[in-house]
């Protein structure tokens, strides 16, 4: 079966009861006893969330999926994986929620963490340790674009034990399948293109050991951070369109990378689709198409929330990957919690803006992006 068949079909045969097309939701906390015994109770497992963890593992080429009540649930719950005394090699230009838990939450039980350039594999390779047990690997990066190259992390992180993590929230399994590249395990907020209506928060995880997917789902399980029947229903719904969905991402994506990179008031943009950008080639060979995202920096770094408050289609908010475009100042926004010169020395400056580039009428958004630049 190819994508959108299994995006459609995978984990939702028609219900055995009653022919119902669309997997029902199951708004149950308990289940009774007396004539079956796969049901226990809803946070250890859901008819509705179950579907959907099957849908995402085929759609990640795994073989185990879990789902979680946000991307950071999933991520917690992927991180008790390690052990006081842990090392972990993550991408430096991350998530700030990523960085977050690393640096003020793992740091406190023990567990250390090291930010590298992951499109530098020899500073991957001298950042580990004896106790690198995990590397956190993030492509495209957030909010620069960075592509980082998983086969070559997928082969360091085998050579040295330590567990491959993927964090696929900007790619969506319809781009990128990191499974497929040797990692271990797949991240995703279903918060961004596979709810992709900006109406739920979600998280999942997927791979296909099994020696990993029993730890992670005890922990799911023990750690309770498990998504409501109702996101899971919403989820399924988004996935059903998501080829058609990140095709059209792409498709505005291109145009306005190429409005943008013309336009007079823009000193640089950053999109993996550029041939400029220094990730074109490892983009090419490991994703589909170059995907929804892309930043960009304005000549006048003063100018970045003026032009911002202009627009008028596209909304000035944190998150990504929904219909609607959505514009957003990293520095002063999603990466607030970065210290400053951190943030400037990884390359966020304050005239940086990210795009989450929706699926309207692309000259709308060309229009509204030409009048707010002035
Ligand atoms: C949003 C996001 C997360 C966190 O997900 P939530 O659903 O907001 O908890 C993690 N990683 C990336 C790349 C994200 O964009």
């Amino acid at each position: 079966m190819r994508f959108s068949t299994k995006a459609i079909h995978v984990g939702q045969e028609p219900d055995r009861a009653t022919g119902a097309v669309t997997v029902p939701i199951y708004m149950t906390s308990t289940y009774s006893q007396r004539a079956q015994k796969e049901w226990v109770y809803g946070r250890t497992g859901n008819p509705t969330r179950a579907a959907l963890e099957t849908n995402l593992a085929a759609l990640e080429e795994g073989k185990h999926g879990l789902c979680f009540s946000s991307g950071m649930g999933a991520i917690t719950t992927a991180l008790t994986l390690l052990t006081k005394g842990d090392h972990v090699v993550v991408t430096d230009d991350c998530y700030g929620g990523v960085y977050r838990i690393f640096t003020r939450i793992m740091s406190r039980y023990g567990i250390e963490s090291t930010f590298v350039d992951m499109t530098d594999l020899v500073s991957v390779e001298d950042a580990i340790r004896g106790e690198t047990r995990m590397i956190w690997a993030e492509t495209p990066t957030n909010p620069l674009m960075k592509i980082v190259d998983l086969k070559e992390i997928a082969a360091i992180a085998k050579a040295h034990d330590a567990i491959g993590v993927c964090d696929n929230t900007f790619a969506s399994p319809y781009l990128q399948q990191p499974l497929a590249m040797g990692m271990d395990i797949v991240v995703h907020s279903m918060t961004k293109y596979l709810g992709g209506h900006a109406d739920i928060l979600g998280g999942a995880l997927v791979m296909r050991r099994d020696d990993l997917f029993e730890k992670v789902h005890f922990a799911q399980n023990a750690l309770g951070a498990v998504p409501s029947p109702f996101d899971c229903w919403l989820v399924l719904r988004g996935v059903k369109t998501l080829a058609v969905r990140m095709e059209k991402h792409c498709d505005n994506a291109e145009a306005l990378a190429t409005f943008l990179s013309n336009h007079s008031k823009i000193a640089k943009v950053f999109y993996p689709g550029l041939p400029h950008h220094p990730g074109f080639t490892i983009a090419k060979r490991q994703m589909r198409r170059p995907g929804g995202m892309l930043s960009f920096v304005l000549k006048d770094s003063a100018q970045a929330m003026h032009v911002l408050q202009r627009l008028e289609v596209l909304t000035l908010a944190e998150s990504l990957g929904g219909v609607e475009t959505l514009i957003e100042h990293p520095a002063s926004m999603t990466h607030a919690s970065v210290p400053r010169d951190e943030r400037e020395a990884r390359g966020m400056t304050d005239g940086l803006v990210r795009l989450s580039v929706g699926i309207e009428d692309v000259e709308d958004l060309v229009d509204d992006l030409g009048h707010a630049l002035g």
